[in-house]
Parts: structure tokens; sequence; C-alpha cells
């Protein structure tokens, strides 16, 4: 399974390939923005699965799902977002924009790893 892991934060983007990696995950992928995530699924069209964080530059991610969102192929792509915007707006905003869970920063590996499972 192949993950695509966006953070503007390179150490938040360790944390998370880490517990990945504690949940068996070998194959991940990572941007630190939406320009360079969409890039890399123009380049990886096997990703299966895309985890992001709202706030970044160039692209941020609610723009990133919204755009993943409106292609055909991407539809059924489990979306997670991980972000401080822990607010009922965002957390709304979010979903519907497209993302299938919704995870609020500081985040333990088992939140992560329910979250996971909840959309696998
Ligand atoms: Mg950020």
């Amino acid at each position: 399974m192949k993950f695509l892991v966006v953070d503007d934060s390179s150490t938040m983007r360790r944390i998370i390939k880490n517990t990945l990696a504690r949940l068996g995950h070998k194959e991940i992928l990572e941007a630190e923005d939406g320009a360079k995530a969409w890039e890399a699924m123009g380049e990886n069209s096997d990703i299966d699965v895309l985890i992001t964080d709202w706030n970044m530059p160039e692209m941020n991610g609610l723009e990133l799902v919204k755009k993943v969102r409106s292609e055909d192929k991407y539809s059924e792509l489990p979306i997670i977002m991980v972000t401080t915007e822990g607010g009922k707006a965002e957390v709304i905003t979010a979903l519907k924009a497209g993302v299938n869970n919704y995870i609020v920063k500081p985040f333990t590996p088992q939140v992560l790893q329910e979250k996971l499972e909840a959309v696998l």
C-alpha cells in the first residue's frame, strides 16, 4: 500500500512516516506542500492513501483535496487530513471538500491507526 504524506513540517512528516512504518507500511512518498503533492500524484498514479496537512504554502491541504476530488480517478482515494485546525467549522469544511477522516494535531500513533483503519 502506497502512501503520500503531505506537510510543510519535515518533523510532522517524519512522525507520520514513523507511525506508518510501525504499522507495517513501507511505501511512503512525501511532499512539502499541495503543489508538490499534486506533482507527485501525476508521477505516481498508484497512491492508495493521501495524508495531508491543511496549512501549507503554495497550495494548502484544502485546495489539494478539492483538486484531487475533481478528478474522477481519485473519487475513491482515501484522504485523511492531519491538522491543527480542530474547529467544528473547519472539520465540516474539510469533510465537504472530500476528506474521509480528520485528525487534530497533536495526535497519538493509535489515533492515526484508528483513523487509517476506518478509511481502508
Ligand atoms: Mg502546516
